[in-house]
């Protein structure tokens, strides 16, 4: 990463707080985040919190609004479902996805993973919130860790894991719901265990999961494990908006002495109070510029604020600014590295609009029986055998008819007429009759076109072949 702060000495990118010199995990505790910016992020969670819980419930023309349906490949968006035919889709909206978190960051930093990353949502929105209600701030839970089991210790992990296990429980019926729909849930949870056997099995493997992400891995996700934050490496510039130090202000650095002239004795405006470092949840230091540990949680702006109303000293020490903003006081500027990206964006979410608007609600796709040939048929005329397997993405029921478009032949269904159910999928066979006086080409492969309609409408043409023996004419 490009170094963006005054600092010479590096060496404490070479390890992580988070890990002690033995190797093992030196566990954070964060003092309690409060301040303008914090309650702005609580509002946020819990709208996204709602969200999240709250989604599942709604529905829409009685399917969910949103569906991840992964086992039977079936996705519903704002209300409209896809299939794996539209994976097309799917490729262009992960693309504009990648894309849109690439201008993200290059733009704003990794202010998701500080506001709207369910890992930071949940940890420091949910979880966190219930230790710092039941151990206390960070004092009484460092004091809580080192002594040895008493009463009051033991009562308060027991109340504390089992807060855990229920939530973490919740989130993944939670998850469940939003894969195989709310409706499924709740009759899996009304028969008995032996019923829904996996089900269950990969419910708890879930929720203990959840419970060692937030009672003990936590911050490392963000630290060592999440890709995303990985890629801030590349995806950072000196343009990019971060949760940044002013060390043109602050430094050099020195301790407070009310009434003191800080600049006449040759100090900078950080009073070296620490608040900074003692709220960040990955204990990290602002301080040395901007690390890849640093969620952009903006607890350090909060605490530094407090620390310069308290000393008399303007706000904004510590800040969202860009390394190029604080070292030469301008303000923030497009680059061409952003210009093309959001170009590329634009386009991308152009052709996916497009994409959407030209999706076909009813998909057939017809194949020559594999295997078979010809039939030639008492009446003299030859057939052939179709598969047909039709998609239908309506809330209706879709009755679908087939017309031979090329040729004056026939098409018989032998199971009678075709209808697909609302959101669902339907196959079948039929026979494609053609009088060997009408084909133009005597033998081979011949190639004839099908109409499927669906209540009178065309829905697609098909281009097929057609096998027929050598005929001569
Ligand atoms: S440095 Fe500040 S913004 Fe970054 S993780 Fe720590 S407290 Fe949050
Ligand atoms: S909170 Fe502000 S004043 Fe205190 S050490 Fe951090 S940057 Fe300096």
């Amino acid at each position: 990463m490009e170094q963006t702060t005054y600092q010479q000495d590096e060496s404490f990118r070479d390890s992580i707080n988070t890990i002690n010199q033995q190797g093992g995990r030196a566990y954070v505790h964060p003092r309690k985040p409060k301040g303008k910016l914090h309650r702005r992020r609580l509002v946020v969670s819990w709208v996204l919190l709602a969200t999240f819980f709250g989604m599942p419930w709604i529905k829409y023309q009685g399917d969910p609004l949103f569906l991840i349906d992964i086992i039977h490949r079936r996705f519903i968006f704002f209300g409209l479902i896809f299939w794996p035919q539209d994976t097309y889709i799917f490729a262009v909206l992960m693309l504009t996805f990648i894309v849109f978190i690439v201008v993200f960051t290059v733009a704003l930093g990794r202010l998701w993973c500080g506001w709207a990353c369910p890992q930071t949502i949940f940890l420091e929105m949910v979880f966190r919130k219930i230790e710092y209600w039941i151990d206390g701030d960070a004092a009484s839970q460092k004091r809580l860790a080192a002594s040895t089991v008493t009463a009051e210790k033991f009562f308060r992990r027991v109340l504390k894991f089992s807060i855990f296990l229920l939530i973490a429980h919740l989130i993944a019926l939670t998850l469940a719901a939003w894969v195989v729909g709310v409706d499924a849930v709740l009759t899996m949870l009304r028969q008995s265990l032996s019923e829904n056997i996996s089900a269950f099995t990969g419910l708890m493997i879930l929720t203990a999961f959840l419970v060692f992400i937030y009672s003990w891995f936590r911050e490392q996700v963000c630290v060592i494990l999440c890709p995303y934050g990985r890629l801030q490496g590349v995806l950072l510039d000196r343009n990019s908006i971060v949760v940044a130090y002013d060390y043109k202000r602050g430094e050099p650095r020195g301790g407070f002495r009310k009434g003191e002239d800080r600049a006449a004795v040759g100090k900078g405006d950080c009073t070296d109070c620490r608040a900074c470092i003692q709220v960040c949840p990955t204990a990290i230091d602002i301080r040395n510029g901007t690390q890849l540990e640093c969620i952009n949680c903006t607890a350090c702006i909060d605490a530094c604020n407090a620390t310069m109303v308290r000393s008399g000293l303007p706000k904004g020490l510590i800040r969202f600014a860009s390394e190029r903003m604080i070292s030469t006081g301008n303000r923030l500027r497009m680059n061409a590295r952003l210009w093309a990206y959001s170009a590329v964006l634009v386009l991308l979410l152009s052709f996916l609009t497009f994409l959407l608007f030209t999706r076909a609600d009813i998909e057939a796709t017809i194949l020559r029986t594999p295997g078979l040939l010809y039939q030639q048929n008492d009446d003299a005329t030859i057939s052939n055998l179709y598969n047909i397997k039709v998609v239908n993405k309506t809330r209706e029921e879709a009755p679908v008819t087939l017309k031979l478009l090329s040729h004056p032949g026939r098409i018989l269904m032998p199971s009678g007429d075709m209808v697909v159910r609302a959101a669902g999928k339907s196959e079948s066979v039929f026979f494609v009759y053609l009088d060997p006086q009408q084909i133009s080409k005597t033998s081979g492969k011949i190639p004839i076109r099908i109409g499927v309609f669906s209540h009178g409408a065309p829905i697609e043409e098909i281009d097929l072949t057609f096998v027929a023996p050598d005929v001569k004419k």
